[in-house]
């Protein structure tokens, strides 16, 4: 090569680099944080044009509050919180006569369904009015007496809740049942949020809805997004690392709700065949690519016993499950194995063979 070629390479070269350069330089990461449906949800996009990943983050969160104000079981009567949760006109009329509601609403309801049916009743979203006994995110949270457990568990029942999509309405069949969507919404929203975000023709993404992650693509390195599930008993450490893409993974667990009475700690997850806190696990992943069908079975999962969690996940497609079971023992589903980086610490034992 001569001199001037040996130039024109090196000029080559170098307007190639900077190019790249200034390709690179022009992907952004946009991270936004708000509290909503009782958490801190975090919602981190990255791309090319930051105007659009605001705008498409901004819409996202639009969305979570709208499913969030559906679901809302909470609101003062007569507030316009209270007018816009379908939750709080189902309950209010129940024993009386059928709510028109969204579409939305009966969606989450017709999935709440199919997934009692599944759970052989594991999973209740009729359990509000033993929820309501126990008084769990109130200031007085407390073991109600056993014969008003009993009552209320008389009233919790899937089987009387009708669902009518033609006339898209829902109808809960005997007075004094509620509903408690407590189990799901989080999950069906952030599942939402993200398909607004995906609209955008954003192709990477995450959304961490207080222990419900969902994520699109890969993240900006190129690499699977690298999630962590906490130990259930010290809130600063993991007992796991999960490599997700295009997934989403969802935690239940006993450690986020719960007041401890008489030296025993009482959770927020109900078994709704005795009213009492499920006993089996500590802490349970549920891994599958829609955020609200994660967000249900990590509950219907917490509630069954390890084995027939185990067993039912292996019957679903598409579905992992990873679990910390009442006695210490770390469990998953066999596929995980290769993916897992599991750290059992001193605390565990980890049954790889499951
Ligand atoms: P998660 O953290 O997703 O497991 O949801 C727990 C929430 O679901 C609770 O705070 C209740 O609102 C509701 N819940 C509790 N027990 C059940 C159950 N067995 N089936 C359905 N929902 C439940
Ligand atoms: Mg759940």
């Amino acid at each position: 090569m001569n001199r001037k070629n040996a130039l024109l390479f090196v000029a080559i070269l170098l307007i190639g680099g900077l190019a790249t350069l200034q390709y690179l330089r022009r992907s952004y990461e946009y991270k936004s944080n708000q509290f909503l449906m009782d958490t801190l949800v975090t919602i981190t996009v990255h791309g090319k044009d930051e105007t659009q990943l605001k705008q498409a983050v901004t819409e996202a969160y639009t969305e979570m509050h709208r499913i969030a104000d559906l679901a809302d079981g909470f609101p003062q009567p007569g507030t316009a919180a209270y007018n816009s949760s379908d939750v709080c006109r189902i309950n209010q009329q129940a024993g009386k006569q059928p709510v028109r509601v969204d579409r939305d609403t009966i969606e989450m309801l017709l999935l709440a369904k199919k997934y009692n049916r599944l759970s052989d009743g594991a999973f209740d979203v009729t359990i509000g009015p033993v929820m309501e006994l126990w008084g769990f995110g109130g200031k007085n949270p407390h073991v109600p007496p056993a014969d008003k457990l009993r009552e209320a568990l008389k009233l919790v029942d899937s089987g009387n809740l009708e669902v009518n999509e033609t006339e898209q309405t829902a109808f809960l069949r005997k007075t004094g049942m509620k509903l408690d969507l407590g189990a799901m919404a989080k999950g069906y929203a952030t599942e939402k949020a993200l398909q607004v975000i995906k609209k955008h023709g954003i192709q990477k993404a995450m959304i961490d809805a207080g222990g419900n992650i969902r994520v699109l693509g890969s993240n900006l390195q190129g690499k699977p997004w690298r999630i962590g599930i906490k130990d259930p008993r010290k809130s600063d450490g993991i007992v796991a690392v999960l490599p997700l893409e295009n997934s989403s993974a969802v935690t239940s667990g006993d450690y986020y709700r719960y007041f401890e009475a008489g030296g025993k700690r009482y959770h927020h997850i109900l078994d709704p065949r005795t009213g009492y806190p499920a006993t089996n696990s500590m802490s349970v992943t549920a891994v599958t690519r829609d955020a609200g069908l994660a967000d249900i079975l990590s509950t219907v999962f917490f509630v069954l016993s390890p084995g027939n969690a185990l067993d039912l996940a292996r019957t679903m497609a598409g579905v992992e499950l990873f679990l910390v079971s009442a006695d210490g023992h770390i469990r998953h589903t066999p596929p995980l194995l290769s993916r897992l980086e599991v750290k059992p610490g001193e605390s565990y034992r980890y049954d790889q063979g499951r």
